[in-house]
């Protein structure tokens, strides 16, 4: 789940991070309030979930409070990137003497949360990883130990921080990993975390991503999520405890098992098709929530057939089998094929209740891909 840019610096200044004053508004006169309230120069930045705002006109410096106003006014009616923009941050703007970058992310190879900093901060650190990397420290983590002053220290000079700021830059380096750590974040970066004219270090831009599979503890972070941030089928599907992703292919997938998911997905293609989407709709299969994927695959126009892999250890396949009919009964049936894999306990019973009903069922997962490519392609399955 991603964070907007108040909600990430409010979540590092818990942890110690300084940041500029600053609060969000949602229309211009709102904005200038804030701006009378801070009285200062202030900066008005679009809060929407795509990086690179500065560049697409979604960060406007006001001298004044009428500036302000005029700034949030067009950011507001503005699209950025195609995102609608609903809030702005009127952040006390910042007399900058340099940005740098400091992030925090997952190295899944290394397995270690790996800190990086870098002197070219501001700009989109995705182009200086890829033309640059030489500019870019690291510093892996131990997951017992934490991230040690040293390792902070160490950093601070790689990027030729000036002496006077390393200490300070340690303790943001401290207590941006602790809020990382805290908050289940799978990213948590600062760019551009800047030299201030008076000498000191302040967060001006953030940026989290928290692990979803990790909100369930977190209610008040869960409550952040941006309804902009995902589809409604994502919406609907993370509702009914499916893991779902769309993609670009014709047959939709409905599957028990993220392995077995994957490994349908590429049948798809073994077989000359691709699929529509990953789908798990995890242990069991109960009715409501093949209804509720059902219901979200069918919802892609670009879905031809529909192809049902269930592996029924614990769950028993005419349980299963029931719950494909009641979830086709309850849509009303259904406008494409639909065929079903069905194997474990009962699978006999399970595949002849379907087959009564006249769904088209396989024995094997390679005979189901087949046979869902082929009515893909509009091939008439007996
Ligand atoms: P992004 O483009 O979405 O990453 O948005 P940022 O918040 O990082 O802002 C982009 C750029 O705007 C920064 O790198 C700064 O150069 C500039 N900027 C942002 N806030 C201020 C400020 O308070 N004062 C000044 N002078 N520049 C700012
Ligand atoms: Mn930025």
């Amino acid at each position: 789940m991603k964070l907007h840019e108040y909600q990430s610096k409010r979540i590092f200044a818990q942890y110690g991070v300084p940041i500029p004053r600053g609060e969000v508004a949602t229309t211009p006169a709102e904005a200038r309030d804030i701006a009378v309230r801070l009285g200062t120069r202030v900066v008005v930045k679009a809060q929407v979930l795509v990086g690179g705002r500065g560049k697409a006109g979604g960060v406007v410096l006001a001298n004044t409070p009428d500036e302000a106003e005029q700034a949030a006014d067009r950011i507001l009616k503005t699209p950025l990137k195609g995102l609608p923009v609903r809030k702005v941050l009127v952040d006390e703007a910042v007399d900058i003497q340099n940005e740098v970058y400091l992030g925090l992310t997952l190295d899944r190879a290394r397995r270690r949360v790996v800190m990086m900093a870098s002197s070219a901060g501001g700009v989109d650190i995705e182009d200086v990883a890829r033309e640059t990397p030489e500019k870019i420290m690291r510093a892996e983590i131990d997951p017992f130990l934490g991230l040690r002053d040293y390792q902070a220290r160490t950093l601070a000079f790689g990027i030729g921080l000036q002496r006077g700021l390393v200490c300070s830059f340690t303790s943001i380096a401290q207590a941006l990993y602790q809020a990382y750590i805290s908050s289940d974040a799978s990213l948590a970066e600062i760019n551009p975390l800047v030299v201030t004219e008076d000498d000191e270090l302040l967060a001006v831009d953030g940026k989290m991503l928290i692990d979803d599979n990790a909100l369930f503890r977190h209610p008040d972070l869960a409550e952040l999520r941006d309804p902009e941030d995902e589809t409604p089928e994502e919406r609907e599907a993370r509702l009914h405890g499916l893991s779902y992703v769309k993609l670009d292919g014709e047959i939709g997938c409905l599957v028990n098992g993220a392995g077995l998911a994957m490994a349908t997905m590429d049948l798809t293609k073994l077989y000359g098709s691709s699929p529509a989407n990953f789908l798990d709709i995890g242990g069991g299969a109960q009715a409501d929530k093949v209804t509720a994927a059902l219901r979200i695959i069918l919802s892609d126009p670009h879905v031809k057939a529909v192809l049902v892999n269930i592996f029924g250890g614990i769950t028993r396949c005419d349980e299963v089998a029931r719950g494909i009919l009641e979830a086709i009964n309850s849509l009303g049936g259904i406008s494409v094929p639909m065929v079903v894999r069905l194997v474990g306990t009962n699978e006999e019973q399970g595949r002849q209740i379907l087959a009564d009903a006249h769904v088209i069922t396989a024995g094997s997962l390679p005979e189901a891909a087949q046979k869902a490519v082929a009515a893909a392609h509009g091939e008439v399955l007996a």
